[in-house]
């Protein structure tokens, strides 16, 4: 699996926003992870977490995975190749330091393996990426619920703002944001990430 750069966007639904007693961006809140972050799961595969760094939470996301260079005048389905789902792993406690301080996040989010992803599905088309729902169960409850339709920034726009930024193209990633119910991983936890009624991945740590 052939990774370019992986996009994250921060703070991309109001109730998550909220949970971490954050402010609603004006525009898009973008960090990136190091490509080698990332580790593809299939079934309860075996995952371990970072020691000595606090607290590592959970955030599931629909990603992305562009299949050509961006051009903001085409259609999504010529541009985006599959969606899959991904842990946006994060060291919250160094995170709530670097902010407290206004340093980088990337010890919080680029750590080795803090890119979760599952198997991905094709795109199909806008009007259908509007209708996904996906879950995250964790040891048989569920734990997170996102809607597409709850995005604060839709995919076209976050997808318009990173290529004005920064440019985008043939396999790069865009994780589009955790909903509420962010939580810590504990040794032991089991996770279950869901699109529609379709299990794309389990992991196991
Ligand atoms: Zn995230």
């Amino acid at each position: 699996m052939t990774i370019r750069t992986i996009f994250c966007v921060g703070r991309n639904y109001r109730a998550h926003a909220a949970e971490l007693h954050n402010a609603l961006p004006t525009e898009p809140l973008l960090f990136t992870k190091p490509a080698q972050a990332a580790l593809q799961i299939s079934n309860k595969t075996p995952l371990s977490l970072p020691k000595n760094h606090g607290s590592v939470h959970y955030e599931t996301e629909l990603v992305v995975r562009l299949k050509t260079t961006y051009d903001p005048t085409k259609p999504l389905a010529e541009l985006i190749e599959s969606v899959g789902l991904g842990l946006d792993l994060t060291l919250r406690d160094v995170q709530s330091v670097a902010k407290e301080k206004g340093l980088p996040w990337l010890l919080a989010k680029g750590f080795k393996n803090s890119a979760i992803l599952t198997k991905e599905v094709p795109f199909i088309n806008e009007p259908w990426w509007n209708t996904l729902q996906f879950s995250l169960t964790k040891n048989n409850e569920i734990v997170q619920i996102g809607k597409v339709s709850d995005l604060i920034f839709s995919l076209r726009e976050l997808l318009d703002y990173i290529d004005e930024q920064f440019g985008l193209g043939a396999n790069d990633l865009v994780f589009t944001g955790t909903p509420a119910g962010v939580g810590p991983i504990h040794p032991g936890d089991t996770f279950t990430l869901t699109l529609g009624t379709e299990v794309l991945g389990s992991c196991h740590f």
